[in-house]
């Protein structure tokens, strides 16, 4: 069976370091040059012409904020080492404050077709408080630009759960709702101790289990009314404007991945990279994957059944048995009690959980995946 594979590369660097961030990056941009040497090696490394790519997607970190000759020297291994003649979607994420007109330039040339801006906020006492450089203006501005350089398929993350009051959330979801974004994407904060937001917001000032749950329900219906479908649970898409590249991760695709922490699945070995920047740039290319499992047909089937159950359309049950050899209701004994309990439901060869229990999806797994 052939398999759509993507390709990721992580940038870790940023400007800042915001409050709550726990990715790998750092803010020593003097690195950018030698990082970028240090990922050509690795893709020349791992090339491989006879698979054709289908999407390719730049996170970090903060890929935006590299110069434009960086990028270029990213994009042209890409095209050297890898067959990018069926690339559908191309993604850079981008923070608002260093999206310049020689940047979006810069994408257009080198075929990006989708970006993705971290917002968080409409608020910027929020944005300060969580160590954003943007303002809400900001990202308007970045926004109206690379729509002028013909960037129309483009993504705003959200967070749910900041400091901030709820109406500042809700006015949040309604602003981006309000826009002609093609795609929202919503995730609950997550907050690590070791991070200096988890010490200024303390625990009792953030909000319950219940009130998160309470503001996740109302952006999904402010962005239901305003034309986005759930397509998984903190993604929503207008038009059919899903993320392709995220996609792909979410139904057991395979995926080229190299930088700092990247971790990808090629053929049945999942793998991830060293997680800093030194020990990343200390590690020979033929030595970066430092953790590789290969999988066994029932890990995958696994992997397939716990990744899909987070898509609005569930998985699909006669490709589970074609391409792992697994028989879902045999293999998930549960499975017919959660149906029965209307915690899972079964139709034209799918099995989904609906979406009025989406917000107990992890609850579920466990007790599919017992
Ligand atoms: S922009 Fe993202 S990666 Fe960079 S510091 Fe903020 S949260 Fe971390």
């Amino acid at each position: 069976m052939k398999d759509n594979y993507s390709v990721y590369i992580h940038i870790p660097f940023c400007k800042a370091r915001c409050g709550y961030c726990v990715f790998s990056s750092c803010i020593d941009l003097s690195l950018a040059d030698k990082y970028a040497d240090a990922l050509c090696r690795e893709m020349e490394f791992y090339s491989d012409k006879s698979l054709p790519i289908y999407t390719v997607y730049l996170g970090g970190g903060t890929p935006s904020c590299l110069p434009a000759a960086i990028l270029n020297k990213i994009f042209s291994a890409l095209n050297k080492y890898f067959d990018m003649s069926q690339v559908c979607e191309m993604t850079v994420e981008c923070n608002p404050e260093s999206t310049t007109p020689q940047l979006l330039e810069c994408l257009a040339e080198n075929g990006v077709n989708r970006l993705s801006f971290g917002l968080q906020s409409v608020n910027d006492a929020t944005l300060k408080r969580i160590g954003r450089l943007h303002t809400y203006g900001g990202f308007v501005a970045a926004y109206d630009l690379a729509r002028k350089y013909g960037f129309n398929n483009i993504n705003a993350d959200v967070i749910i759960g900041l400091p901030e009051s709820e109406s500042d959330f809700v006015r949040t979801v309604q602003t981006v709702a309000d826009m002609d974004l093609s795609h929202v994407s919503a995730y609950a904060l997550e907050l690590h101790p070791e991070t200096p937001l988890y010490k200024t917001f303390p625990q009792n000032a953030r909000y319950s289990d219940d009130a998160l749950a309470d503001m996740y329900d109302k952006a999904v219906q402010i962005l239901s009314d305003n034309g986005f479908a759930r397509y998984e649970i903190s993604n929503f898409a207008r038009g059919g404007s899903v993320c392709k590249h995220n996609l792909n991760y979410w139904r057991e695709g395979r995926y080229f991945a190299f930088g700092a922490a990247a971790s990808g699945f090629v053929g049945d070995v999942r793998f991830t990279h060293p997680f800093g920047l030194t020990d990343y740039l200390r590690t020979d290319a033929s030595q970066m994957h430092c953790e590789c499992e290969t999988l066994s047909a029932r890990q995958q089937a696994e992997e397939y059944v716990m990744l899909g159950m987070r898509l609005a359309d569930g998985i699909d049950v006669e490709y589970l048995s074609r391409r792992y050899g697994c028989d879902f209701f045999n293999a998930f004994s549960n499975a017919d009690k959660l149906i029965k309990q209307g915690f899972l439901q079964c139709e034209s060869g799918r099995v989904f959980v609906p979406s009025d229990k989406f917000y107990v999806v992890n609850s579920i797994l466990c007790e599919l995946l017992n």
